[in-house]
Formats: structure tokens, C-alpha cells, sequence
């Protein structure tokens, strides 16, 4: 299983750095072939050792340059971090990050050899008209990517449950990633509202290869528990 926390714009690069240290301790009971990525806010981007990986939730492509308020390459190379969060809704709906900037950004870092998990997911306008809809919606994110990326990682997050409380049914994750497995075959993990009560039902669930974790993963011994449960 593939456990990943997106802090999103939470933690500062001091409670990052105690977080890690809860969490490094923790994760000596893991099971092996279980991988841990941690996406801090870009502050708090440093070089841990242990036994999981840090990856950015954001970067914009290019090596240097005039880009006012972006990180490019060279900020990540100085933490040595190679893991890339790319197309999460917030940045999609909120930041109005497009189709091609997203696929371009894709581009340039699957370029740079970067592990990519990749964040597609759909409005609830479109879950309430059915699953050809939903599907339609979904494979339209995966245009200009190349999904057949060997470092790529998907995560299936619909928008409406991503911190509403408000999972997507076991019905609903299902069907959905039966289906996006026809098209990618790829690692597929499941986020929106998953939490230390609904882990293991979830994790559970075939097709699931893990979670993205937003708000149940800012704290540490929490995020702990999900791993370990
Ligand atoms: C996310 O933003 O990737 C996410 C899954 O958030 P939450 O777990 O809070 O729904």
C-alpha cells in the first residue's frame, strides 16, 4: 500500500521537523512493502533520511528564472526531492491551473526523471450525472500525460469529498477505479476524507493501491495509526 500526506498549506518547516521525528520512529513497525510520501509546504522542503519519501506539492517548470513566487529545479534539487504532486483539485479549481499547464508541467518534470502522483477528480455536478460522466470527466485529465510513465502514481480524489467529512462510498471507489484501471495501469490511490475510522475498509477495497491523506494526516501519530492499522 501507498500512504501519502498532503499537509497542503498547514505545518511550518519547525513542526514539519517534529513530525518527522514522530513519524520516523513510528513507521519502524511498517510493513515493508509499504511506501510512505510526505508533501510538506514548500518552507519545510529539507533532506529527511527514513523510511519514506518527501515530495512538493507544487513546482513550476523550469530549472531557474523569472517566475515571482514559484519554485523550479533547482530549489528542489537542494533537498535532493524528486517526488512531484501535480494536478490536485486545489490547485486546478482554486489556483485555475489548466489542462496544458498541468500536462506541461507534467511533461517537464517526467523530463527530470521526478516520480509523479498524479491527481485527477471530478466536481460533484459530474458525480450526480453518472458514471459515464464521471469517466468522460476523469480521462479528459489525463490529456497531454503520458500514462504510461513508469515513475507515475494516480490518485483518484472527487472533489466533493476532499475535506467535507464526506468520503465516496465503497460502491462509489470501486466502480470508479475498475474503470480508470482499464485505461492506466498505474498504482491508483484513493483520497478524499479518509481517515483513521475509515482506513481499512478503504485500503480494502480492490484496486485500491493506498491513500492521499489531507487533514487526518497533519498530525502524526494519526497519520501513524492509518499507516500501521
Ligand atoms: C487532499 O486534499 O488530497 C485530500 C484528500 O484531503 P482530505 O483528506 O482532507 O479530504
Amino acid at each position: 500500500m501507498i500512504f501519502a500526506a498532503n499537509f497542503k498549506t498547514n505545518h511550518t518547516r519547525a513542526s514539519t521537523a517534529k513530525y518527522i521525528a514522530v513519524l520516523k520512529e513510528k513507521l519502524h513497525a511498517k510493513k515493508p512493502e509499504d511506501r510512505v510520501y510526505i508533501f510538506p509546504p514548500a518552507t519545510a522542503l529539507d533532506q529527511y533520511e527514513g523510511d519514506f519519501k518527501i515530495g512538493a506539492q507544487n513546482a513550476y517548470p523550469t530549472q531557474n528564472g523569472a517566475f515571482t513566487g514559484e519554485i523550479g529545479l533547482e530549489q528542489l534539487e537542494e533537498f535532493g526531492i524528486n517526488t512531484l504532486l501535480i494536478g490536485h483539485s486545489e490547485r486546478r479549481e482554486k489556483l485555475g491551473e489548466s489542462q496544458e499547464k498541468v500536462a506541461q508541467k507534467f511533461r517537464f518534470f517526467k523530463d527530470q526523471g521526478y516520480e509523479i502522483l498524479y491527481c485527477i477528480g471530478e466536481p460533484l455536478e459530474i458525480r450526480e450525472k453518472g458514471n459515464e460522466a464521471v469517466m468522460e470527466y476523469l480521462l479528459a485529465q489525463f490529456d497531454g500525460i503520458d500514462i504510461g510513465y513508469e515513475k507515475l502514481i494516480i490518485a483518484y480524489e472527487p472533489i466533493w469529498a476532499i475535506g467535507t467529512g464526506r468520503s465516496a462510498t465503497v460502491e462509489e471507489i470501486a466502480s470508479t477505479h475498475e474503470a480508470l484501471k482499464q485505461t492506466v495501469q498505474k498504482p491508483l490511490l484513493y483520497g478524499g476524507s479518509v481517515n483513521p475510522a475509515n482506513i481499512k475498509e478503504i485500503t480494502a477495497i480492490r484496486g485500491v493501491d493506498g491513500v492521499l491523506v489531507g487533514s487526518a494526516s497533519l498530525d502524526a501519530e494519526k497519520f501513524s495509526t492509518m499507516i500501521l492499522a
